[in-house]
């Protein structure tokens, strides 16, 4: 079993829609694990049904015990984000600035500031109409460790598989869909990936975004191929895409062009592989057929209608 990551560095390129024709051409032999938990929409994309959903504790939060505080102020002293807020001799902890230093818990001298296991949202796992699962998850608004739950979709995916393969049931491969940028949670999606599908969206800022997430597998030794997205609007920006492509010693597996038949499909929450739309399904399945040749898996055959 492998595992194909999809990145843009940006949102709003497609990744997403990448994502779900590659999970959904491989049947019930693929997991998608949605790892873009602020804004988390692969399984609407798969129109898939919610099985089971479990809590997400995100680790050490702080809370002052009002008992023990004597209110001396030295946890304010300390604090660097100004977290602390005085009411009447009692201190409390402002969560929206506290950065979790812990700072404030060796200064106080009464002991009373505690750590608390925090609610950082759910995590959860539904079946699409082809049978395959869908890990996606929630981030409670204001959470700051979406690196921390995106590592767990992927892991939760891992353990999906696992499952499914002790059942008989063999997966060929996990397709993460990763959030948009390179900070840690898209780090935490390309953590286990064997190849990195790169969807540069032909445009200025797609592919300013494309060419540090390039840079970004790099530094990982990550094994990269690209689809331009959105070509054809531009023939110097789809010049411009290849151009950073190649730099990056990566194939085009794929030019897919600004065509309303794409969004179309979308706004019907189709796999694209298995569009309704003849042009988008063949367009998506040369897509898969490309991204599956190059991670060594089988070929697929012209989906859809
Ligand atoms: S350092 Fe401890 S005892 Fe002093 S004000 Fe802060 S929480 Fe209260
Ligand atoms: S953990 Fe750090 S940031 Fe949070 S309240 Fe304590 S000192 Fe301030």
């Amino acid at each position: 079993m492998i595992t194909i990551t999809v990145a843009s560095g940006k949102g709003g390129a497609g990744k997403t829609s990448v994502s779900s024709a590659l999970a959904a051409g491989l049947g019930h032999r693929g997991i998608l694990a949605d790892c873009d938990v602020d804004a988390a929409n692969a399984a609407i994309a798969m129109n898939a049904t919610l099985t089971s959903s479990t809590d997400y504790y995100s680790g050490d939060g702080y809370q002052v015990d009002a008992k023990r505080c004597t209110g001396c102020g030295l946890c304010q002293r300390v604090c660097r984000f100004d977290a602390f807020r005085p009411t009447n001799g009692i201190f409390t902890i402002d969560e929206a600035l506290c950065e979790r230093c812990g700072a404030c818990v060796d200064a106080c001298p009464s002991g009373a500031i505690i750590t608390e296991n925090k609610l950082g949202g759910k995590l959860m796992v539904s079946r699409s109409f082809l049978d395959s699962a869908v890990v996606h998850a929630e981030l409670v608004p204001g959470e700051d460790t979406s690196g921390k739950l995106a590592a767990s979709v992927r892991r939760r995916a891992e353990d999906e598989a696992e499952r499914s393969a002790a059942e008989g049931k063999p997966i060929d491969a996990i397709v993460v869909d990763a959030p948009p940028g390179i900070g840690c949670p898209v780090i935490a999606s390309l953590t286990r990936a064997d190849m990195v599908v790169v969807v540069i969206e032909a445009g200025s800022s797609g592919v300013r975004d494309a060419e540090r997430l390039f840079e970004l597998c790099a530094s990982m030794n990550r094994k990269t191929g690209a689809v331009i997205n959105k070509a054809g609007m531009d023939p110097e920006w789809d010049r411009k895409a290849r151009e950073l492509a190649g730099r990056f010693a990566s194939p085009v597996l794929a030019d897919l062009p600004w065509d309303r038949r794409f969004r179309q499909s979308t706004e019907r929450a189709e796999a694209w592989v298995l569009s309704q739309d003849r042009f988008v399904a063949e367009s998506a399945s040369r897509l898969c057929s490309a991204v599956y040749q190059l991670a060594g898996l089988p070929s697929v055959t012209i989906l859809g209608s």
